[in-house]
């Protein structure tokens, strides 16, 4: 599967970086290192490796990430973000023409997958309410034509076709006459493709763009081939000013370097890729749903976005202070919860946690129970007693585990807790408390 090196080191690089708590410059400057070897060895061109590490260790070497309660998970956000800038931030969608027919021109070298991908493209908008014609204009190949229209008739998609004539330019532009006749919206030409890129190959498409004026021109790309592709992209961009790429066999045993380059390289976006042989396996390109899966932690990232939202930095600033003032109270303690709460339920939060198994989640269903009782008894409570202004003798007792469902064996339980939870307080505001909540970060 693509990327999965790649994944694989990346992974193994944050997991030594969440294992440190505090990251010190030189614990970032370690991984950054890993970063671009990573990346390197998945065939990103050199010069956009570069560019990536020099972002991404900019933006996370700022005091704001360092000195963050999560240091580590602020550098994979920071990665997470700087991938997608790199695939081309939004997914781009295809140009339709504001008069039909969309033309679509597909280029690129034989075996990209030119022929397959036509018609994939073919089949997607047709499932969209379009009514496409492809055009079969790859006149050297001679099973090129057959070959378009096997696949068109297995989507029950019309081909357009002149056997025997060797004139693509004419066959584009007859083609064209063809949809418009027939009232068809999409317009997909099938263009002739060459080992190599020559003047031959160039000329016959600036031909074909000269007569049909094309809404998009589609370059397709084999990802299977890494920097080389890449550098196929660039050169066909520069003759020909493409709209967008396609990447095929993105399915197969890729390290993923042409998806990370070749919109750095050419400035043009990926629009659409190949993820198989078969006739639907084609799919809109997210630059967003591609960074998670390089990063192979889609649901971590939404943990830390959750986590980010539900914890409540200036709330967090406060109980600091308060605890160094030795003052914590009830209310505090139930602030805390409800900080906790609002990340959801704490079986979701932890399954998103890479390698956490049912038997933990089993624990902390308990856990979650637990809460709800701690957070009745101290709802239960008066305004005077969460604050601690008054005591809490056996009658007050009584009535807040009458008041809370609870029983006051529970209530005594949590007055335990809470002490001990003071006795750490003392010891904790002697201290620098700042450092050692800086340590706690994943
Ligand atoms: P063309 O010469 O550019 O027209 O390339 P073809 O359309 O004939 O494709 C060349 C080969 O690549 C064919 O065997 C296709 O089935 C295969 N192919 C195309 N796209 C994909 C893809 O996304 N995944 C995989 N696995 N194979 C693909």
């Amino acid at each position: 599967m693509a990327f999965e090196s790649l994944s694989e080191k990346l992974q193994n690089t944050f997991k030594k970086l969440r294992g440190k708590g505090k990251v010190s410059e030189k614990d970032l400057k370690a991984a950054m290192r890993e970063v671009k070897l990573a990346l390197l060895e998945a065939d990103v061109n050199f010069k956009v490796v570069k560019d990536f590490v020099r972002d991404v260790s900019e933006r996370a070497g700022g005091a704001e990430v360092m000195e963050s309660l999560t240091p580590a998970q602020q550098v994979i956000k920071i990665v997470n973000e700087e991938l997608i800038k790199l695939m081309g931030g939004e997914a781009e969608k295809l140009n339709i023409a504001s008069k039909p027919p969309t033309i679509i021109m597909m280029a690129g070298l034989q075996g990209a997958g030119k022929t397959t991908t036509a018609a994939k493209l073919g089949g997607l908008l047709k499932k969209q309410g379009k009514r496409p014609l492809l055009c079969a204009c790859d006149v050297y190949r001679p099973a090129a034509v057959k070959q378009l229209q096997v696949v068109g008739g297995q989507l029950e998609l019309p081909v357009y076709a002149e056997e025997g004539v060797t004139d693509a330019v004419g066959i584009a532009k007859r083609g064209l006459e063809h949809a418009v006749q027939h009232s068809n919206d999409v317009f997909i030409i099938d263009t002739a493709g060459r080992l190599h890129i020559d003047e031959q190959l160039m000329d016959e498409l600036k031909e074909i763009v000269r007569e049909v004026s094309p809404t998009e021109i589609l370059l397709v790309v084999d990802a299977m081939t890494g920097q080389d592709a890449v550098n196929v992209a660039d050169k066909f961009n520069s003759e020909l000013e493409i709209s967008g790429v396609v990447l095929t066999k993105l399915d197969g045993d890729t390290r993923g370097g042409a998806a990370l380059s070749v919109r750095a390289v050419t400035q043009k976006p990926i629009k659409f890729c190949g993820m198989g042989e078969k006739l639907t396996d084609l799919e809109q390109f997210y630059p967003d749903r591609m960074a998670s899966r390089i990063l192979g932690m889609g649901d971590m990232l939404s943990l830390i976005e959750k986590a980010e939202q539900a914890l409540d930095l200036k709330k967090a600033e406060e109980l600091e202070k308060k605890l160094m003032t030795q003052k914590f109270t009830f209310s505090d303690f139930l602030d805390q919860m409800e900080q906790m709460k609002s990340m959801g339920p704490i079986q979701n939060v932890l399954g998103m946690i890479p390698g956490v198994n049912a038997k933990a989640l089993k624990n902390a269903s308990v856990d979650e129970k637990k809460m709800a009782h701690i957070e009745a008894i101290i709802t239960s409570m008066t305004t005077e007693e969460r604050e601690l202004k008054d005591k809490l003798t056996p009658s007050r007792k009584e009535r807040i585990a009458k008041g809370s469902g609870t029983s006051i064996v529970e209530v005594n339980a949590l007055l335990k807790q809470f002490e001990q939870m003071q006795k750490m307080v003392k010891q904790l505001s002697g201290g620098n408390m700042n450092k050692k909540f800086k340590r706690k970060g994943l």
